[in-house]
């Protein structure tokens, strides 16, 4: 069993791109704007852990925080002057955002060329026609671990459990594709699946986007597949100074034995998530010409 190194592969990649930042001849740095609507603690830390990754890797990161009243219409005026200006490269919104506000609208207000989350309908519609399309981050981020560890992907079954347009459904779309990582054989579950463990002991490759805490168990899964954890869920732990600790969507303890490669929660997925953001940040930054 080999764990995979989601931090280490994570400062391998923003460190490849600040070598290459750093030999482009351009006056300025990509520029990630971060719209935040409101207040929620855990999209501050999100939002502050990203900004604080810019700041290190040689980029630019700016936080837009807009009140919770302010009106969609407003909103809307505010990412186009963003799409509009020059001097940015990558436009993100925090999610969630208040009831009042379209997501959806809010999505497709950014510019697909700035869209560096990958959430607009015209990267979703390049990324399903395996066109160059900037990737939604965590799905990106975890085909560059299977990259990185050179995982076998090709006529595999890969089991994706989820279907969120920011997860499990782009996920599936990418690990179908005719390239690598991708040519699996994929089945996507949701939360209709009946009899879940009939699909995931017949998986070469799980991927777990449910947002369940250890919904998949070591009698679930069969001996040497491949497991990638999203779920991020914090449960309380009193031998903790913080008293809490992070787990997945997959019981660690009993699934690991028996996988070939996993990714741990913490220091798996987490940790790309915001590399290949950067990444798409730095990518629309090298088409800008200004
Ligand atoms: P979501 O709640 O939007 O979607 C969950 C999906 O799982 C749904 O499509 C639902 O149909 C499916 N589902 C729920 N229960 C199920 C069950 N019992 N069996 C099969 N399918 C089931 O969640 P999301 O935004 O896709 O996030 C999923 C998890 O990943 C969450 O824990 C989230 O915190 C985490 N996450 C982590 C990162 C990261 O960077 N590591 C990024 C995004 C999300």
């Amino acid at each position: 069993m080999k764990i995979i190194d989601g931090k280490s592969v994570s400062e391998h990649l923003l460190a490849d791109i600040s070598l290459k930042l750093q030999s482009q001849k351009k006056n300025r740095s990509p520029h990630l704007a971060i719209i935040m609507v409101g207040k929620h603690p855990a999209s501050e830390t999100y939002v502050n852990a990203k900004i604080k990754t810019c700041e290190k890797y040689g980029f630019k990161g700016t936080l837009y925080h807009f009140p919770e009243t302010i009106t969609e219409k407003k909103l809307l005026d505010e990412i186009q002057k963003l799409n509009d200006y020059h001097e940015v490269d990558g436009i993100i919104v925090q999610l969630p955002l208040p009831k009042h506000i379209s997501e959806n609208q809010v999505i497709e207000t950014i510019s697909p060329q700035k869209d560096v989350d990958g959430f607009h309908p015209v990267n979703i519609g390049k990324m399903a026609k395996n066109l160059p399309a900037l990737l939604p981050a965590t799905p990106g981020g975890i085909l560059e671990l299977l990259k990185f560890y050179q995982i076998e992907t090709a006529g595999k079954h890969c089991v994706v459990i989820g279907r969120s347009n920011i997860v499990g459904f782009p996920m599936s779309i990418l690990m179908g594709r005719n390239s690598y990582p991708g040519n699996c054989t994929v089945t996507m579950c949701h939360s209709k699946t009946q009899n879940l463990e009939f699909y995931t002991q017949n998986a070469d490759i799980i991927i777990a986007a449910a947002g369940q805490p250890e919904l998949i168990k070591g009698n679930m899964v069969k001996e040497g597949v491949v497991v990638i954890d999203v779920g991020i869920h914090r449960v309380p732990d009193k031998t903790k100074k913080s008293g809490f600790k992070l787990i997945g969507d997959v019981e660690f303890d009993t699934v690991a034995p028996k996988s070939s490669f996993i990714t741990p929660v913490p220091g798996g997925v987490g940790p790309m998530t915001i590399a290949v953001l950067l990444k798409n940040t730095f990518e629309t930054w090298l088409q800008s010409n200004k």
